[in-house]
């Protein structure tokens, strides 16, 4: 017996089988009637064939297309639902159905009008003087029989509005051409009178277009209230779920597509990205792609197809020419982290892989009692506002700037972009997590989209979603950046020395070993051991971070609910409006500064827009820049301020890949402080390890493979463990003004970072290796997994390709570098913007290079050290 989808898709090919057979004929007799109406053989044509590709578009689209069509036999992967077939038709489909009830009406009243006319005025007379009328009848009928049908079953048959107004779009233009090239000098005899040919076809031309415009809008509120949507179109939901069915590839899948799509959907929602767009386009690229290649879209592909052309075109991409591979890297590793976002943030997926969330480990927690904070939301903000000193930025560098200048007496006005989401708000629920926290929600990735780069944006910046692992500055970095002949930063290493002191006392920075630890922490310290690396040779152990009482939920990177990690939003903001007053430190969230104002060497405040796109001025004796690596120079950029400085220049980071190890043995990486353990060569390697494990969807991320490698992967999450290699690059970022708006970082990695990592990933391979693992993975484009020590010699050549391995970074640092030389840096050594004497920058911009270290304590003593200079 059929199935029900089935019979569906049978009778539309038994419909639409009967229009194609209608204009065939039309076709096949055309010339016989018309062999002598030469001139207008060409619109006879192009009128012919507007019913003819309509007939064998949707002909096509059916043969491949399986709306609501159940598996097909010996089809691995269920067919997508598009629609889900319960429950009553919404306001707007049925709004939608009545203007296709009313089209095919108007249509079948034209056909049946053509045909009545010309038996009227007799048959051979009408078709003789006007060869159009059998088109018309064909042309009417056929898109007056699409549009019943499409109606008698608006919810499995709504996708094919869309090769109806695309096919219908060539009607307006055939009629316009007509009107151009054709003899118009004719009448048309309608009841007894002689009406020019002109007017009827200029009438029609209007309705067309009428037609194409309130279609799309019609079938568009259709598809949105049938699921709800909000964020994204009717396609690119669609190609969502398409993707969703066949990148989420194995047995027992957990979640269905159409869920994994409304859970994207609702997660982008939240997010504040500023090239969200970027996500709606890749998913309609990806939606439409298969048409290059004479297919029909993604989300009509059966299931097998699909798959099959996902490998072929995306996981073995075009090489040639190379825009296109690129952005067909971007499409599938957009539509990857959406699917694995959607589908791994459903807690139904987590019995499957073995993670149980936090509040279900039946550990006691204990939670710091928080501090009280009083943020100004953006609603009570006027439109002007003044202050002695506004700091631009809530992070590492803008809190502790804003804590030290209080004391000395100022007044400060923190102006933050991100919202304030408070301790108590932080939950499990990653994804929630990431659009409320992040910048772009994660999403933050250089202009090429190759790789991705981590900056916190709420309330206490970076700070609240990062592992608060402190290192102190490398003695041999600094000494780089004091060098005259490098960076000439004329840093006062003892004054730095001191400031570093006070902010660890400040924030109690101590070693994490009351901590409840990775609990992968054993085998990678037994790695360490039994590769034979010296502690002489890697000073692998725990982390010093400024973390207090942690009771290990591993959830560092989504805000810590316990008040445990002691951030620039538990403790430096809090305590500063407790030490100074809540009137000294004044802090509005939700508020982008736009521009800083000011002229002649002098900034005499800063324009901000308040979240809902009110503008707000701000005047101030003093303005301090601490918007982080990225942000900090981009306004720079667009205040024009620097034009001869090197602005945005010497951008760098802590690049990371992690090498992901199975144990074969559960090992529940996830649980326990997030990051508790490092490793530092003791000579300057270039590279430093971190024990960092994450959350399922973070993890999903990171974790190798495509399809079933990746599913199966992801069922072996609790016996996994992974470490990342973090090379500190050269300076050879760059932050620039976007085209559409925004930042862009502009970075390539360099063939001898790239090395570096190299040979920071084969060592940590051994260590792996020699902890246990059965296998290691490092997260590339394709798939790669070494067995045995003997193969990560392969990582040579995987590395050399930053097309190739998968990189980011948490730590960009740069782009404002510090240097009495105003041609090898932005400010001065007493943090001032060269030229200006009441405009600074302060946070993580102004390193001269990078740390390789994680870069929180060095800026954070920095912003002490700035302020005694700011006061
Ligand atoms: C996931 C993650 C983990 C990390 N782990 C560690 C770690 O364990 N140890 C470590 O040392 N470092 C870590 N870091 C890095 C560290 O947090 C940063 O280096 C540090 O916070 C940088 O401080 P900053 O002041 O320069 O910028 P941020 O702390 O990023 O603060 C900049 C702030 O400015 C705001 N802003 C930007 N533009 C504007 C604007 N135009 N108007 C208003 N506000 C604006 C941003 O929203 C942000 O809140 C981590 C980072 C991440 C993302
Ligand atoms: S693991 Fe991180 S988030 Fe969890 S309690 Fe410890 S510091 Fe806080």
């Amino acid at each position: 017996m059929a199935q029900p989808g089935r019979r569906g898709l049978q009778t539309g090919l038994r419909v639409l089988a009967g229009v194609l057979l209608l204009v065939a004929a039309g076709v096949v007799a055309s010339p016989f009637i018309w062999a002598h109406a030469f001139r207008e053989l060409p619109f006879v044509h192009a009128t012919v064939a507007l019913p003819l590709l309509l007939g064998l578009l949707a002909l096509w689209s059916a043969g491949s297309a399986s709306p609501s069509v159940g598996s097909w036999p010996g089809d691995r992967h269920p067919a997508v639902r598009l629609a889900p077939a319960e429950g009553t038709l919404t306001k707007p489909e049925r709004r939608a159905r009545l203007v296709l009830v009313v089209l095919g009406a108007l249509f079948a009243g034209d056909a049946a009008a053509s045909v009545v006319g010309a038996l009227l005025n007799g048959t051979h007379d009408a078709f003789a003087r006007w060869p159009f009328v059998l088109c018309t009848v064909l042309g009417a009928a056929a898109i007056a029989v699409l549009c019943g049908w499409i109606a008698l079953d608006l919810r499995g048959r709504l996708q094919w509005v869309g090769p109806l107004i695309g096919v219908y779009a060539v009607k307006p233009f055939v009629g316009l051409a007509f009107l151009a090239f054709a003899d118009t000098d004719r009448t048309l005899p309608i009841f007894g009178a002689h009406v020019s040919v002109v007017p009827v076809q200029w009438g029609w031309v209007i309705v067309d277009v009428a037609i194409i415009v309130v279609l799309p809008l019609a079938s568009r509120a259709a598809w949105r209230a049938r699921y709800g949507l909000g964020f994204l179109g009717a396609n690119e939901y669609r190609a969502l779920i398409a993707l969703a069915d066949v990148l989420v590839a194995g047995p027992d899948e957990g979640v269905p597509a159409q869920d994994v799509a409304a859970n994207v959907e609702t997660y982008m929602r939240s997010v504040r990205a500023h090239r969200v767009w970027v996500y709606r386009v890749a998913l309609l690229a990806a939606q439409l792609r298969p048409l290059l290649s004479g297919w029909p879209v993604l989300s009509q592909l059966e299931p097998v197809t699909r798959r099959a052309f996902l490998e072929r075109h995306f996981l073995f991409p075009p090489s040639w020419p190379p825009l296109l591979k690129h952005l067909t890297q971007v499409v599938i590793r957009v539509g990857q982290q959406l699917v694995f976002s959607g589908y791994y943030n459903d807690r139904r997926t987590w019995p499957a892989i073995g993670y149980v969330p936090f509040s279900e480990r039946g550990r006691p927690a204990t939670r710091s009692p928080p501090l009280k904070l009083k943020v100004t939301p953006a609603a009570e903000v006027g439109e002007r506002l003044e202050a002695d000193v506004v700091i631009v930025g809530s992070g590492a560098g803008g809190s502790i700037l804003a804590y030290e200048l209080a004391k000395a007496g100022r007044d400060v006005l923190v102006l933050e972009r991100g919202s304030y989401v408070q301790p108590h708000e932080f939950s499990e629920n990653e994804v929630d997590m990431f659009g409320r926290l992040y910048r772009d929600g994660i999403m933050q990735q250089t202009a090429d989209f190759r790789f991705t780069v981590l900056q916190g944006e709420c309330v206490g910046g970076s700070t609240t979603v990062n592992n608060a692992v402190c290192f102190r500055p490398p003695e041999h970095v600094l000494d780089r950046w004091n060098d005259p002949r490098l960076h000439d930063a004329g840093l006062d290493r003892g004054a730095l020395n001191a400031s570093l002191d006070a902010v660890e006392a400040f924030l109690r920075v101590q070693p994490q070993d009351r901590a409840v630890p990775n609990r992968s922490a054993t085998e990678y310290l037994a790695g360490a051991r039994a590769s034979g690396m010296s502690p002489d040779a890697l000073a692998a152990g725990v982390v010093r971070a400024n973390i207090d009482g942690c009771v290990g939920c591993g959830y560092c990177n989504i805000g810590c609910a316990y008040g445990h990690k002691l951030s620039m939003l538990d403790v430096t903001l809090p305590r500063a409006q407790a030490d100074f007053g809540a009137g000294r430190v004044r802090i509005v969230a939700d508020c982008e500064v736009e521009k800083l104002l000011g002229r002649g060497g002098r900034v005499s405040g800063v324009r901000a827009r308040l979240d809902g796109g009110r503008a707000v001025k701000v005047s101030a004796n003093d303005v301090v820049v601490s918007a982080g690596a990225v942000g900090s120079s981009y306004l720079l950029l667009r205040s024009g301020i620097g034009r001869r400085l090197p602005v945005g220049r010497g951008l760098c980071f802590n690049m990371g890949a992690p090498l992901t190890a199975d144990f074969g043995r559960k090992l529940d990486a996830y649980d326990g402080l997030q990051i508790s353990h490092a490793g530092v060569p003791r000579i300057d390697a270039g590279y430093v390890f971190e024990l960092w494990f994450n959350p399922p969807v973070a993890q999903a991320l990171n974790m190798p493979g495509w399809f079933e490698q990746h599913f199966e992967n992801m069922l072996r999450y609790d016996q996994m463990m992974a470490v990342g290699v973090l090379v500190g690059t050269e300076g050879n970022a760059r932050v620039r003004r976007a085209l559409t708006g925004g930042a862009d970082i502009d970075y390539v990695p360099t063939q001898g970072d790239l090395r570096t990592l190299s040979r920071g990933l084969q060592t940590l391979g051994s260590l792996l290796f020699a902890a246990g693992a059965e296998r290691v993975m490092l997260n590339t484009w394709g798939y790669d997994e070494f067995r045995s020590p003997d193969e990560l010699g392969r990582i040579d050549a995987l590395a050399a390709d930053p097309d190739y391995i998968s990189l980011g970074t948490g730590h960009p640092q740069g782009g404002n570098a510090l240097s009495q030389d105003p041609r090898r840096g932005v400010i001065g050594p007493d943090f001032r913007v060269h030229g200006y004497d009441n405009l600074a920058v302060v946070d993580a911009s102004v390193f001269p290079s990078s740390l390789t270290v994680n870069p929180q304590l060095t800026t954070m003593g920095l912003a002490h050290y700035a302020a005694q200079r700011l006061a």
